[in-house]
């Protein structure tokens, strides 16, 4: 009864994320009532495989034991304080511990709240290092075609999702879209560099930064691309002067199969943007990393007026710093991304079935991500609200993007665990 009950009293009150409300006219809510491990429970006793880490964040499944801990003893101690003029110990280490782990020169962390935030302060930041250095006509953004950069007007504008940029177009700030890579393949990571290229040499003096997501553009209907590219795009910043944002909000903490997907090729941005998995999926923060020689261009006197004066009321949140430190001591404790290989290789097995089903376009995999492609429907078909229906019926959370099914699950997924996952999505393709 639990369930009804709180279903009709959260229509009441609530207005829910990317939802169209009128659907729960047809489309019951779920009321979760507690989750363990990949489990989320109702409160019917029914359970739910997490298979998309609740919106990618969780890393080591829900209610973790050693992740609560380590929560419970920090909030005895500092639940919160100002970061101007003061600091903690969690966040110096939180701190230590990413710029040892982030690649080679990303020396200084400056913390924020959520993802789209934090891509706000990387562009700002980009922009205003450029002004200090008397380069005031850099006021331009790059982003690539397809890409998602969260939902605040700044990060809308870097991006180039329709379904959530087409409404506010009037409201966003002026950017340039530049080509994917349209596949995985080497020759697309060279064709799509070269047209970024073509505009550097046209426009550099004008372009502050170009920002990507590193190997997978998650909201862009996990798009894929090879490692070559982002190789070609560091070089090709370097030689214009233009800043390279790596946006690991999504592929950061081992999605990819390195701890950071620009490890995979190797190489290192001038800022990097992470939020998501870094508390393991538990509370709201984000950090953006830079090099030194950029901290150093808002290194003067106070009347030269060249500070970075972006702030945030709950930066870096001590129970936030506590829950992201846990997080880090799992990666590190348990040889997480060598134990991931195994997790990806299993899917990747797995994955290959989908191809025998003759509405699959395309199946791909990045590291611990795992895309299968629908074909032969209409976006009007919601073809996708479909396979979710299904698969919760049958105990698992997906939650596909328009025609495109993923699997994300936490790492501490077992095989008989993905085996259930998998198989209940073949189903329901196979059904449809
Ligand atoms: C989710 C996401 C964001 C936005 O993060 P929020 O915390 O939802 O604001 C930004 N960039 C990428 C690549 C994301 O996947």
């Amino acid at each position: 009864m639990k369930n009804e009950q709180l279903k009709n009293r959260d229509l009441k009150v609530l207005w829910h994320p990317c939802t169209q409300m009128k659907d729960h006219e047809t489309l019951p809510l779920i009321p979760i009532k507690k989750a363990h491990g990949v489990y989320l429970e109702d409160f019917e006793g029914n359970k739910y495989i997490d298979a998309i880490s609740s919106w990618w964040v969780n890393m080591f499944g829900h209610t973790n034991k050693y992740i609560n801990d380590k929560i419970k003893e920090q909030l005895d101690t500092l639940e919160h304080v100002i970061l101007a003029g003061f600091t903690h110990e969690q966040v110096v280490l939180l701190s230590e511990r990413l710029v040892r782990l982030t690649p080679k020169g990303l020396d200084k962390c400056f913390y924020s709240d959520n993802g789209s935030s934090a891509v706000e302060v990387a562009l700002k930041m980009s922009y205003h290092a450029h002004l200090n250095d008397g380069n005031g006509d850099k006021n331009i953004f790059v982003s690539l075609k397809n890409s998602y950069h969260g939902e605040t007007i700044g990060a809308l504008s870097v991006g180039d999702v329709e379904l959530y940029k087409d409404t506010y177009k009037p409201l966003l700030l002026q950017t340039i879209q530049t080509a994917v890579p349209k596949d995985m393949s080497v020759k697309s990571a060279k064709d799509a560099a070269l047209k970024f290229e073509e505009l550097c040499r046209e426009k550099a003096s004008e372009i502050s930064a170009i920002i990507l997501e590193p190997l997978i553009q998650g909201a862009g209907y996990m798009h894929m691309y090879h490692p070559k590219f982002l190789v070609l795009i560091r070089e090709i910043c370097t030689k214009y002067n233009v800043h390279l944002i790596a946006d690991e909000v999504m592929v950061g903490f081992g999605r990819t199969g390195k701890l950071f997907a620009c490890e995979v090729a190797n190489i290192t941005p001038d800022f990097i943007v992470l939020s998501k998995g870094l508390t393991g999926g538990y509370l709201p923060l984000s950090v953006v990393l830079t090099s030194d020689e950029i901290y150093a261009k808002f290194y003067c006197d106070y009347n030269e007026h060249k500070a970075f004066l972006h702030s945030h009321s709950y930066t870096g949140n001590a129970l936030a710093c506590a829950a992201a430190n846990a997080t880090l001591d799992i990666f590190q404790n348990d040889n997480i991304i060598e134990k991931n290989k195994k997790i990806a290789k299993y899917m990747g097995e797995k994955l290959e079935k989908f191809t025998e089903l003759k509405n699959v376009a395309e199946i791909r995999q990045t590291g611990m991500v795992c895309v299968v492609e629908l074909k032969g429907y209409n976006p009007k078909d919601r073809i996708g609200l479909k396979v979710y229906q299904h698969c919760l019926k049958n105990g698992v959370l997906i939650r596909p993007l328009g025609h495109v099914v993923y699997f994300m699950p936490p790492y501490i997924i077992t095989n008989e665990e993905i085996d259930k996952v998998m198989d209940t999505a073949y189903e329901a393709i196979r059904n449809i």
